[in-house]
């Protein structure tokens, strides 16, 4: 039986917006990868009877109880005691941890308030997680049947204790070995690839197969457990294939980190180079390939070409072709392709043009895209594209389908 995990965001700054729940976000992750399931996250003020409240509701529902937040020295910072309170544990003064944080304020240089001490009172017998990045140490115990995991809300103390820490804990609840996969699909939307896949999704129970959308993508999570971790991989390795076969080219990769870094691999395999010109994506596809090492080898360069006239002097798009068809046309996007392609010396040459918005102009709406892909055979197609209307999606999402039009031309 897999366990159940809820996470309990703690916190009045979280539940006014003004800081967004990035724990939780970071907490699931590492959850899903462990195999635990989260069917809920529960957010609660600095407030001791809703904190309660959601402690005894979670309780019922999952096994394993983890609380960010609240752990701090001040009067509002509750989460131990309540904690505490509902598994009837008292809470102890924990002399190692009180050596500790005086340790890091005379690290500091500062005086250590009365108050700091407060956050070395933990439930007593629980295994106590130190805080290497800041001063307020996280706790685990176990009551009742449950397990209670707290941990401290600045994001990078609470990624560190959580990887440091709670993992481990947690890999020896979970039990086995476990191994997870990820099939990483473009051009297929996250419901199309439910659709097609809905029975075997709901038949899996080991692997389980669990899908979510990334960017413009969508990636689905095998994850197998099994006494072995070659075990767990024979159990995995048949329902990537059949995945595979089903969703054809879409799928880019199996952990494969990136469309651009799955190009870049093919390029290299290849022997082939790239070379782009860019329009609305403002040198976009460029920094995306750039950001990856080696990419040298087989990326030639972006011309971002913005205007019409850079579009002429630096691309050779003809003037009258422009003023024929218009900036964000077919024929402008495969003019800019081959340019990029000619004056770059490159084996494919890619040319996006587009309005990324936010208000449409010559009559075409926002969110149209022109791609064109010039391949190492000469031949060029081009993909008119409806990308929406909000700009950063636009731009984002013109340069996936750029890097996967010129991954796609490789794979034949
Ligand atoms: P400390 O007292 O060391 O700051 P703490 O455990 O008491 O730690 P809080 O006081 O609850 O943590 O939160 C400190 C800050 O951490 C918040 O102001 C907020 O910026 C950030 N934070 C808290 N909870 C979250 C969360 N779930 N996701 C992202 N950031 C958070």
């Amino acid at each position: 039986m897999a366990l159940v995990a809820e996470i309990i965001g703690v916190g009045t700054e979280l539940l006014l917006g003004n800081v967004a729940n990035t724990d939780a976000q970071m907490i699931s992750q590492g959850l899903s990868a462990l195999g635990i399931h989260v069917y809920f996250h529960t957010v609660v003020g600095d407030n001791d009877a809703r904190l309660r409240q959601a402690v005894e509701i979670a309780s019922l529902r999952s096994d394993i109880l983890i609380t960010t937040g609240g752990l701090g020295p001040t009067y509002d910072d509750m989460t131990k005691q309540t904690l505490a309170d509902c598994f009837g544990l008292p809470l102890e003064r924990h002399q190692p941890t009180v050596d500790s944080i005086r340790a890091y304020f005379s690290r500091l240089g500062a005086a250590m308030s009365p108050n700091n001490e407060r956050q070395a009172d933990l439930p007593r017998g629980c295994i106590v997680m130190q805080n290497d990045c800041g001063t307020a140490p996280g706790c685990i115990f176990e009551a009742n049947g449950k397990h209670i995991i707290m941990l401290p809300g600045p994001p990078h103390e609470c990624a560190a204790m959580f990887n440091g820490c709670a993992v481990p804990y947690l890999k020896t609840l979970a039990g086995g070995c476990l191994v997870s996969h990820n099939i990483h699909i473009f051009g297929i939307g996250e419901a199309s690839v439910e659709e097609k896949l809905r029975p075997m999704m709901l038949q899996a129970q080991n692997p389980t197969i669990a899908p979510y959308a990334k960017e413009g993508e969508v990636w689905l999570r095998v994850t197998a457990s099994a006494d072995t971790e070659a075990q767990a991989e024979a159990l995995t390795r048949p329902v990537i294939d059949d995945i595979s076969s089903q969703l054809g080219d879409a799928v880019y990769g199996i952990d494969a980190g990136s469309l651009e870094s799955t190009l870049l691999q093919q390029l290299k395999r290849q022997g082939l180079t790239l070379a782009a010109a860019e329009s609305c994506t403002g040198g976009l596809l460029g920094a995306r390939l750039t950001a990856l090492p080696g990419a040298s080898e087989v990326f030639c360069g972006s011309v971002c070409a913005y205007t019409p006239l850079a579009k002429t002097a630096l691309l050779d798009v003809h003037a009258s072709l422009l003023e024929r068809h218009g900036v964000v046309s077919a024929e402008v996007a495969e003019a800019m392709a081959r340019g990029a392609k000619n004056r770059l010396a490159a084996d494919l040459g890619v040319g996006i043009t587009g309005y990324a918005g936010p208000t449409a102009e010559n009559g075409v709406p926002v969110g149209t895209v022109y791609i064109a892909l010039c391949d190492h055979h000469g031949q060029t197609t081009v993909k008119q594209l409806m990308l929406g209307s909000d700009r950063n999606r636009v731009r984002v999402m013109a340069v996936n389908h750029a890097l996967n039009m010129a991954r796609l031309s490789l794979l034949a």
